[in-house]
């Protein structure tokens, strides 16, 4: 990279008066603002009206951290000529003392990370050049203010944390002028910033600027050149900064990506009452409804809006909401500026094919588009825009199967409060609905206790005034947000709704006592740190203790049954799932699964109902005799046939894959002592005798020990009782005139003489079933789990006796790693810290190992039997990722927990469009 970036020699892309070096498929050069800002400029189709600017590269970035925190030789003459370019199409000079033009410099790397990096405002500004401002604005307060927020940001951003000091006691500069501003607002009697005076201002400059030599012993810098580098480096220098690298490692984005800098010209929201700023997406990003949808603040920065400090207003009749509805839309404040912005906004959908989230400003009447991008959205709403988009033509099929996020397909099957125990509570609070879904948790106040909490297994409900992005982790580790301050575009709405999660903002009725570890409502109810709360997000209603949660109906989202028509149409793989019961499986078909990929037998004896069936179950354990077990197993039959049978039934027919019992049998061994008497006195044996069976069945390593088929092949009754229920189970149901379809699966098995002894049992039992039951045929396959490297290994001998295999890759992993999946939490995070793992490898399969020997396995397999039927049932059936390996290895499905399926749909027919 480094050396790339020193052979290339543009680095500084210019933007501005109709035209553009970059456009917007430049976004790793660029940066997604860079690239978006130079096609809203330049495209045939657009020409917006952006402040003009340049970008400088990501590869200056690199360059930068490769090269001791320098620059290309030949970047300080581009950036002069590129500036150049600005002041002629803003006929205004940088530093000029009678009309001085001042910039923004901002991050901007590939993928947005909101609030994550540095900006400084207002750069061009010292003692000389304010007094131009003055003269043209006609305005000192506002020239000041401005000031005094360039030495804030510039101290705090460059030479503070870009200087890489650490501020004593925890305070840095920043928190020391704030409180400065707040001091002298007290001594005033005013509230608000606006409502100081320019003199006020005036002092607090330079106040501010010794206080930045008092604590960080440097001066702030007058010379605008040398104030316009010191913020390109500090965009670089916050890349790395502590917050930044936390999100990416949240969000997954490379480190070597880097960022862009974006210089631009600014342009002011604050400069009056007919001046204003605004945030806006072309449909909402809440609910996903077709409505332009945005907020703004009169007389205000963009930053403004985005700290949630003034409650913005919105800009037209759709975007209000209960904290909003009395205050004055953009639409009748401006109605000439909000017709171009909406004139705008329909141009720039159009354009991106996609809902765009925009920023603007108008300046004394005139309005600057500054920002566009593709707008987050929560899942519910990402749903409703794909399908939306797809019948009104804006996109095809593909790309509306495309637009959403397997993992976003998650919020739709979200819990929500039980309707009816809704109604039966009286909120305590209520806030703006910024993140959907139903949240229950213990109060928090500070991100840190968040992620504490969070830590020991607590669940919590994280309530700030407000969120800023040091507060990312805690929020990450909460079950929910709630925030007094902030609109639906502040910080913590931005960041939830990226994430799916539960997020209330705005809710002013509740005012937060942090020290004291309490919250009050405005009826005086305190709640306290650690006591329960619920939350609905999709209303934006807080409700104290705990209320019940429920899953919402998909088959009322007439968008989600739209886009997974698409994606069934799209998809190669199939999709089941893995259920033991009637009621799992019933769960499952409503979500799409065609089919059990896996039936775990051992389920029947833990849980409700299991005493009977494990009792006898242990009682066949115990025994020592052959006909001591076959009696015990004649009496288990019934249950375990009854068992099955139940589950063909409601999978009509469609395929059920049945596994013989698995665990090692030291697990149903019952540890109090009265059921171990019970359990004597039924064997008719001794304690002490008891004891004995126990200690025999005493495993070192169970998990590698008297498990899977080896317990088919030491007790081959206990297949034998097995098959006979299963294959009796489907021969009834067949008879009754209904449709059967069972798949017999042997676990953990190593090689095919396993298979052949196992299979000689169950074809023994088939001819004796079919006699039993007078019928000529029973449907059923007989096949494999491959869990063993070996197995995989062997998958061509395998072939030769399974029909089908069936790739159980949680125990595949163990055993290909070497890491225990009960105890691989020990370890697991210093392995993700020091990149020795890109991920926890029982989540998304480990493709280049463990998924090499599947891919083995198949291929070996198949040059056997051709048709070979062949899936996988470890939890990795449900990781998106790993679905789509699943599909490019051409497997026939993947098989999943119930909730799962429908993301594993729309990750296999994302993979069937990708591999396109
Ligand atoms: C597996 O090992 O992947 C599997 C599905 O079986 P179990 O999780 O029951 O061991
Ligand atoms: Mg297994």
């Amino acid at each position: 990279m480094a050396t790339k970036a020193a052979k290339t020699e543009k680095y500084v892309y210019s933007f501005g008066g109709g035209k553009a070096d970059g456009n917007e498929s430049m976004k790793n050069l660029l940066g997604g603002k860079g690239a978006n800002l130079a096609e809203m400029a330049g495209h045939k189709d657009l020409k917006l009206p952006v402040p003009p600017g340049f970008t400088v590269t990501t590869e200056v970035c690199t360059y930068f951290y490769n090269h001791k925190k320098t620059y290309p030789k030949d970047l300080e003459k581009q950036v002069k000529n590129a500036l150049a370019e600005v002041e002629k199409l803003m006929g205004k000079k940088f530093g000029d003392v009678k009309d001085p033009l001042l910039m923004s410099v901002r991050s901007g790397a590939r993928r947005s990370m909101p609030g994550m990096m540095d900006t400084v405002l207002n750069i061009g500004l010292n003692d000389d050049t304010v007094k131009g401002l003055i003269a043209k604005s006609g305005d000192e307060r506002f020239a000041y203010d401005a000031y005094r927020r360039l030495v804030m940001m510039y101290a705090d951003v460059v030479i503070e944390k870009a200087g890489g000091m650490d501020p004593a006691k925890g305070k840095g500069i920043r928190k020391i002028m704030d409180e400065r501003l707040e001091e002298v607002k007290k001594t005033k009697g005013v509230e608000l910033d606006t409502e100081l005076s320019a003199d006020d201002l005036k002092k607090l400059v330079k106040e501010f600027k010794q206080l930045t030599k008092k604590h960080l012993k440097v001066e702030f810098p007058e010379n605008p050149w040398d104030q316009l580098m010191g913020g390109i480096g500090a965009v670089f220098a916050s890349w790395n900064g502590k917050r930044a690298i936390e999100y990416r490692r949240i969000e997954r984005i490379p480190d070597e990506w880097g960022t862009a800098v974006n210089v631009q010209a600014m342009v002011f929201g604050n400069m009056g009452e007919d001046s204003c700023t605004g945030v806006a997406f072309t449909r909402n990003p809440g609910n996903g409804d077709d409505h332009f949808y945005g907020e703004y603040l009169i007389n205000a920065q963009g930053e403004d809006v985005v700290a949630g400090i003034r409650t913005p207003a919105p800009i037209n009749e759709t975007s209000k909401n209960d904290h909003s509805k009395d205050l004055l839309t953009l639409e009748k404040f401006m109605p000439k500026q909000y017709k171009e912005l909406d004139e705008y906004q329909l141009r720039l959908e159009k354009h991106y094919k996609d809902m765009q989230d925009i920023e603007f400003t108008i300046e004394k009447g005139k309005l600057f588009m500054l920002q566009c991008r593709v707008g987050k959205r929560n899942g519910v709403a990402a749903v409703k825009m794909a399908a939306d988009m797809y019948k009104e033509k804006l996109i095809d099929a593909d790309t509306a199967v495309m637009r959403v996020g397997p993992n976003q397909l998650v919020e739709l099957l979200l819990p929500m409060i039980d309707p009816e125990e809704e109604k039966k509570n009286k909120p305590v609070a209520k806030g703006l609905p910024a993140g959907p879904g139903g949240a229950v948790g213990r109060v928090v106040f500070t991100s840190e206790e968040a992620v504490e909490w969070g830590l020991k297994g607590e669940k919590v409900i994280l309530v700030r005034e407000e969120t800023s992005p040091e507060d990312v982790d805690g929020m990450h580790k909460s079950q929910a947000i709630l925030t007094t301050k902030g609109g639906m575009t502040s910080h913590a709405a931005l960041v939830a709704r990226g994430w799916g999660k539960c997020c209330i903002v705005g809710c002013s009725d509740i005012e937060i006592h942090e020290k004291e570890k309490y919250f009050v409502t405005n009826t005086g109810k305190k709640i306290h740190e650690g006591e329960w709360l619920t939350l609905n997000g999709t209303k934006g209603v807080v409700y104290e203790g705990v209320l019940e949660l429920t899953n919402s109906d998909l088959n009322k989202n007439e968008s989600y049954k739209t886009l997974m028509k698409l994606v069934d149409k799209a998809k190669k793989l199939g999709v089941r799932t893995n259920a033991d019961t009637p009621k799992d499986a019933l769960q499952a078909t409503y979500f799409g699964a065609e089919g059990i990929g896996l039936f775990r037998t051992e389920h029947m004896f833990y849980g409700e109902g299991s005493e009977k069936p494990l009792f006898l179950l242990r009682k066949m354990i115990m025994s020592t005799t052959v006909k001591e077990r076959k009696a015990a197993l004649n009496d288990l039959f019934k249950f375990v046939k009854k068992d099955i049978k139940a589950t063909l039934e409601v999978m009509h027919g469609n395929p059920v894959t049945i596994r013989l019992l698995d665990p090692p049998l030291h697990e149903f061994v019952p540890h109090d002592k009265e059921k171990l008497q019970e359990l004597a006195k039924e064997l008719g044996v001794r304690m002490s005798v008891l004891n004995r069976r126990i200690l025999a069945l005493h495993e070192n390593n169970p998990m590698l020990g008297h498990r899977g088929v080896r317990l088919g092949v030491s007790y081959p009754e206990i297949t034998e009782m097995q098959a006979r229920a299963i294959l009796e189970a489907a021969g009834e149901l067949q008879k009754e005139g209904k449709k059967a379809y069972p798949e017999i699966m042997i676990p953990v098995v190593m090689g095919r003489h396993e298979l052949t002894h196992q299979n000689n049992i169950v074809e023994k039992v088939y001819a004796e079933v079919l006699e039993k039951l007078g019928l000529k045929k029973i449907d059923y396959l007989y096949g494999t789990m491959i869990e063993t490297p070996r197995a995989a290994l062997k998958g061509d001998s395998m072939a030769q006796v399974a029909d089908f295999f069936s790739f159980g890759t949680n125990d595949l992993t163990q055993m290909s790693f070497g890491f225990s999946r009960d105890d691989i939490g020990g370890f697991l995070p210093k392995y993700l810290d020091l990149k020795l793992l890109p991920e926890d490898p029982f989540v998304s399969i480990d493709q280049t190992g463990v998924g090499e020997l599947v891919r083995i396995g198949v291929e070996k397999g198949r040059s056997v039997k051709p048709k070979l039927k062949v899936g996988i049932c470890g939890e990795h059936g449900g990781d998106p990722e790993s679905v789509k390996f699943c599909h490019r290895l051409g497997l026939n499905y993947v098989s999943c927990s119930p909730f799962r399926v429908p993301i594993a749909r729309l990750a296999a027919a994302q993979a069937a469009i990708e591999e396109k």
